[in-house]
């Protein structure tokens, strides 16, 4: 691919013949996707199981339905979210009209990653298409069928002026980085997300970095370790853990850590996280397996470390006593193994997560109301739950997002439409009535009048 890539010149020239400023136009846009994502459901369920043995109830509830969600949310509020917002009148400009209005960026760049092929690539699409932008994406190479799958289904819902899915790697990514996006929006690793900030950064192009990192689960003492488990089991062993949201590791008090560990091991094995299982996959290829491999230090492991090397299996592994000196806290894990730390303190606990890269997501567990403010106001996150994993990126209506090197910027629902959107000013002045003290020269009266007007 060259920086003359035809699709990319189309889609210019499509923006600007002002098609998608017709909210009605995007709504249209927003149908013909739904139908699509309903006609290539059973497409995108078998492509990802050929990529990562993923079962198609599994993608379903992660994937799919969660894009229902994001449409159906901008089919039914997209004339409410693109209205023009009045705002409130200062002094000086009362007989004038206010407001702002939302205004698309124009040709965007949407990069996704492979653990969710579909949402990650097909979320940010949805709300840039909502926002009236029109869209180049490229989903991930380490999921090639899914890749090819969103591939067919965008090429049935819209036409390619406005949606192309760019097939290909790294190569691919970097010729599109050469071309000049009014919007980047990249989710992927922390490492790529600084190339791409650089890259955007030549032509001030705004960006959206969804990022990675460590995401701590803090296990107090007033937990009900019995659901405590059970939420962090699921929340980790999703997509074998190859979620970016999941809890990386454990964090629990000594004095509840040896029930905590015979807790977690009896749901592990309750839950039956096995190779081929519906509820489980396989990692997602040889280098990322062969990496994990290196992250288990067979001394600590209490359960688990199974594995298959055919089809990059591995089950659930729980390390413990975990210390930050081990080879598993020094990088984002993105596999079903489960550090336990322990912690007397929860000061402490806190310290150890500060002096850290802020992570995309933190989990509590716990009844103390004290422990449970401090957990939400000290520390630094891109968002959580507490008494859960992972559920908060449920609901549209909560933003989704991190914080310094686990990413910038937020999406879902109105704010991935705020995200895709320049909010613009604008103050329509009136006409029948303009005072001369508005203008110069100025007599000692009109400074009086316009001292007071402007309230100095
Ligand atoms: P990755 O950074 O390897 O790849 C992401 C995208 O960047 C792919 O489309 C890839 O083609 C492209 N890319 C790779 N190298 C590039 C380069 N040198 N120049 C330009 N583009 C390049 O990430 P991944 O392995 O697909 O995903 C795993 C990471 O993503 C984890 O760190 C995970 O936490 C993070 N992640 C974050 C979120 C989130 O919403 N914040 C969601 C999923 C994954």
């Amino acid at each position: 691919m060259n920086s003359d890539l035809p699709q990319y010149k189309n889609q210019l020239d499509f923006f600007a013949s002002g098609k998608t400023l017709d909210i009605n136009y995007r709504i249209q846009a927003l149908k013909k996707i739904k139908q699509a994502l309903n006609a290539h459901q059973s497409n995108f369920e078998q492509a990802i199981y050929q990529d990562f043995g993923k079962s198609p109830f599994s993608t379903e509830i992660s994937e799919i339905s969660l894009l229902h969600h994001e449409l159906d949310y901008y089919i039914s509020h997209l004339p409410k979210l693109s209205k023009a917002k009045k705002v409130k009148k200062n002094a000086a400009n009362l007989l004038a009209s206010h407001y702002i209005v939302a205004e698309p960026f124009g040709v965007t760049l949407i990069l996704g990653a492979w653990n969710y092929p579909f949402l990650l690539t097909l979320n940010p699409m949805i709300a840039a298409i909502a926002a009236g932008n029109t869209a180049i994406i490229k989903p991930s190479e380490q999921a090639p069928h899914a890749m090819e799958a969103i591939k067919k289904m965008m090429s049935d819902a819209l036409p390619e002026e406005y949606v192309y899915t760019a097939v290909g790697g790294v190569e691919t990514a970097s010729a599109l980085l050469e071309l000049r996006f009014d919007f980047i929006f990249f989710t992927g690793s922390t490492n790529i997300g600084q190339i791409i900030y650089e890259k955007a950064a030549k032509n001030l192009t705004p960006v959206v970095l969804e990022l990675g990192g460590k995401s701590p689960t803090i296990v107090t003492p007033s937990a009900d370790l019995s659901l405590a488990v059970k939420r962090i089991v699921f929340g980790k062993m999703l997509n074998a853990g190859q979620t970016c949201i999941a809890p990386d590791y454990i964090y629990v008090h000594s004095s509840i850590a040896d029930a905590f560990n015979e807790a977690l091991i009896q749901e592990i094995k309750r839950s039956s996280y096995t190779e081929n299982s519906e509820q489980f996959c396989n990692i997602v290829n040889e280098k990322h397996y062969k990496r994990l491999e290196t992250l288990i230090n067979e001394e600590k492991v209490i359960y688990g470390n199974e594995k298959n090397p055919d089809k990059n299996f591995l089950s659930p592994t729980v390390l413990y006593p975990t210390t930050w000196d081990d080879a598993v806290m020094q990088q984002e894990i993105f596999g079903p193994i489960m550090p336990i730390l322990v912690y007397e303190d929860l000061n402490e606990c806190f310290q150890a997560i500060l002096s850290r890269p802020k992570p995309l997501a933190a989990y509590f567990f716990g009844k103390n109301e004290d422990e449970i403010k401090s957990f939400s106001r000290k520390l630094s996150f891109g968002g959580g739950c507490i008494n859960d994993t992972l559920m908060h990126i449920s609901n549209i209506h909560l933003p989704f997002g991190g914080v310094g090197q686990s990413g910038i910027g937020k999406y879902h629902g109105k704010y991935g439409f705020d995200t895709f959107s320049h909010h613009k000013s604008i103050l329509e002045q009136s006409n029948w009535f303009d005072p001369s003290f508005k203008y110069p020269p100025f007599g000692e009266g009109a400074k009086k009048i316009l001292r007071l007007v402007l309230n100095f």
